[in-house]
């Protein structure tokens, strides 16, 4: 592997005697897009803000291109944070704004011109360049803070929940423009957010953290169809989380033997959790191959493209169900509530949680 972008080295913060970043060690590809996922207090912000040199750490390495930089000064680390605030200058125009890295470093007024015009393009402002931030919706004023940090083309770019402020459609708009300009511009970005859809559909790995731990680490496949923890499950999407005991190649949970092929590492006897996701779960056109089971469906919930069903498979044990509303179905194909129903699913889609 090439030097890393980032290399985190048994990274770890103490505020008070509490330890929030507990001995991370991360490595994060040149040109890559990396989330970090978790909570709100699992120390997302403040490994962040260690990267940037605004926080002491309080043991380990930081390195950014195989540099040491635990030690250097935020303004002479190869890093530009984008905050959920934005922290415009309002009283200098989106120009004003865009150019003022390039000014301070004491470039010359044409090629800074030159560089703003460019940066202002690639955020598509070029027709508010006067504009005072006020003046500007969030998106906007979102774009002027990612082109006042990408002119100066950092090694790394931090983002603290660049998005959280701006309302549903405009933030699935800005994900789609800001992974665009992260592919454009090639630079590594380690975005910090505790949205799921958000760190899934944009990254090109997603770390997700608990109580200052990463829990687990990899594509956005591999965190949501293969989940290592039941933390990780519950975290990504909704699990259906079922305990029970190792039993000659199955889980039993209640009266139901659950069949997990290939799994390896359990013993007889041992407390084991499956989960499986609800879009994997069927309620009609059951297969030969799946495990099924029945049961009642309880509740049923609307959500337009889809309708999610909890169905009752047992004393205390449930499933959620998420069935699509495919362009044949009328209203009256939905299941309803007191409904008897038989709910099946291949057992490769049952996933063990350590
Ligand atoms: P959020 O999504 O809410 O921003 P986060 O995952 O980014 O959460 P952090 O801001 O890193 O979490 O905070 C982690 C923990 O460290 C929290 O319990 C927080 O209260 C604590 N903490 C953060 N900064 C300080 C500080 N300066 N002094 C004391 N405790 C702090």
């Amino acid at each position: 592997m090439s030097t890393p972008s980032v290399s985190l080295r048994g990274l770890t913060k103490d505020f008070a005697g509490a330890t929030v970043v507990d001995h991370l060690d991360l490595d994060i590809a040149r040109g890559e897009f990396f989330s970090l996922l978790g909570p709100s207090g699992c120390g997302k912000t403040t490994t962040l803000r260690m990267i940037a040199g605004f926080s002491d750490p309080t043991s380990g390495t930081i390195l950014v291109d195989g540099e040491d930089v635990t030690c250097t000064p935020p303004h002479k680390r190869d890093v530009n944070t984008v905050f959920q605030s934005y922290a415009l200058f309002e009283h200098l125009d989106v120009r004003g704004n865009v150019g003022f890295g390039l000014r301070r470093k004491g470039l010359d007024r044409r090629t800074i011109d030159a560089r703003v015009s460019e940066m202002l393009e690639l955020v598509e402002l070029g027709d508010r360049h006067k504009e005072r931030p006020n003046r500007l919706s969030g998106g906007q004023r979102q774009r002027v803070a990612l082109a006042r940090a990408l002119i100066n083309q950092p090694k790394v770019l931090l983002l603290d929940e660049p998005l959280a402020a701006l309302d549903l459609k405009l933030r699935h708009a800005m994900q789609a423009e800001l992974k665009a300009i992260q592919r454009e511009v090639g630079i590594t970005f380690l975005f910090v957010t505790h949205d799921q859809d958000e760190a899934l559909s944009m990254s090109d790995r997603v770390a997700i953290m608990n109580d200052g731990v990463i829990e687990q680490c990899g594509a956005p496949e591999d965190v949501y169809e293969r989940p290592s923890s039941v933390f990780a499950a519950g975290f990504i999407g909704t699990s259906n989380l079922m305990s029970g005991t190792w039993t000659a190649g199955c889980v039993s949970v209640a009266d139901l033997s659950i069949p997990v092929p290939g799994h390896q590492g359990s013993a007889e006897g041992d407390a084991v959790s499956v989960t499986v996701r609800p879009e994997k779960i069927w309620l009609s056109e059951l297969t030969p191959q799946m495990f099924r089971v029945s049961g009642t469906i309880v509740a049923t919930s609307y959500h337009g493209a889809t309708t999610q069903y909890v169905v009752s498979i047992g004393p205390d044990l449930s499933l959620t169900v998420l069935e699509q509303n495919l362009p044949q179905m009328r209203a009256d194909d939905r299941w309803h509530a007191g409904d008897r129903v038989e709910v099946g699913w291949l057992p490769e889609h049952t996933v063990v949680l350590t």
